[in-house]
Order: structure tokens, then sequence, then C-alpha cells
């Protein structure tokens, strides 16, 4: 598996295979531990489609990883598989003002996002009144539900 990753990733400092640090292997409580055989912290789409492809093409499972901040066990990996963890893909790539619509990479944190649009003169309105932590990558699914608004 490592040779196949590190062909895919092509730099040792983003494929972890030995001594992974337990963070990766549980959720923010830390209570439950899982088991995994690599991290990998892939940078593009198309690290990320490669190493899918070889995980699909060997049935080894894939636990993604945004920021690690879920309470509720969803990045405790199984199965002696994969950890993707997106957090290095943290680019905004687009804030088209004229849809209030934004195209980010999915390991951008909320924080950031938030003070990106603010900057340029944009809020965040949340559709749902609760608050998750500033820290969470914006990849994790509840975030589809934020839109964009103006402070006009
Ligand atoms: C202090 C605190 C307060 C919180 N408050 C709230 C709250 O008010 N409301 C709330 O809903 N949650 C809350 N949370 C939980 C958590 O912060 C949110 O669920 C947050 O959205 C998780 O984002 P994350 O990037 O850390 O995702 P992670 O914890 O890394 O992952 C969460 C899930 O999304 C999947 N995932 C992550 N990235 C991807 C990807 N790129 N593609 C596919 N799947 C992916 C993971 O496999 C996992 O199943 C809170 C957590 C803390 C620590």
């Amino acid at each position: 598996m490592k040779e196949v990753l590190l062909s895919i990733i092509k730099d040792d400092s983003r494929v972890i295979i030995e001594q992974i640090d337990e963070k990766y292997l549980s959720d923010n409580l830390g209570r439950k531990k899982g088991t995994a055989r690599a991290v990998v912290f892939p940078v593009s789409t198309d690290e990320v489609s490669q190493v899918m492809r070889y995980a699909w093409e060997h049935a080894i499972p894939v636990t993604p990883r945004g920021a690690g901040t879920n309470l509720v066990g969803s990045t405790v990996p199984s199965g002696d598989g994969i950890v993707l963890d997106v957090s290095r893909m943290d680019h905004i790539l687009e804030l088209d003002e004229a849809t209030f619509t934004a195209t980010v990479e999915s390991g951008v944190i909320l924080e950031d996002f938030q003070a990106f649009v603010e900057s340029r003169g944009f809020f965040i309105r949340r559709i749902r009144v609760k608050r998750e932590p500033p820290s969470a990558a914006i990849s994790a699914p509840m975030q589809e539900a934020c839109g964009l608004s103006n402070t006009a």
C-alpha cells in the first residue's frame, strides 16, 4: 500500500503509514479509536481521485476527514483502511458576487472563509441557528446549508 500511495501522493510527508497519530483514528472527543493502515493528505482533486480508485479496486475502506471536529465518531476509521485527510486542500477558489456563491476546496476552515467574505463586504448567513466551531472545515456535509449575503 505504501508504494502505491507514494506513487500517487509523491511526497512522503503527506503519507503516514507507521506510527499514525491517534487523533487521525478518532473524532473530537477522542473516546473511540479506530484502525487504519494509512493517513494521506491530498492537495488536489486528482490525488483524491487516484487514491479513491486504488481503494475501490482493492476494496479498501476510506474515511474522509476535514478538521476532525465532529462529536459523533464519524471520523473513527474501521477496517484497516485509509484516512483521507482533506485539511490541506484549503484554497478559496472563487467568490461569485453576482450569485452570492463561492467555490472552495473541502479543507477550507469556516473561520477563514468567514474572514475572506467579510473582507469583501459580505457575511455568511446561517440557515440554522446552531453554531459549529469556526475550526470546522467547510467540507463536512452540514455547511451546505449556509448561504452568502452582502451587507447592503
Ligand atoms: C465545540 C464544538 C461545537 C460544535 N457545534 C456544532 C453545532 O452547533 N452543530 C453541528 O452540527 N455540529 C457541531 N459540532 C460538530 C462539528 O464541528 C461539525 O459537525 C462540523 O461540521 C464538522 O466539520 P469537520 O470539518 O471537522 O468534519 P470532520 O469531523 O472531519 O468530518 C465529519 C464527517 O464529514 C465527513 N467528511 C469530512 N470531509 C469530507 C469530505 N471532503 N467529503 C466527504 N465527507 C467528508 C467525515 O468522514 C465525517 O463523516 C461542534 C463541534 C465542536 C467541537
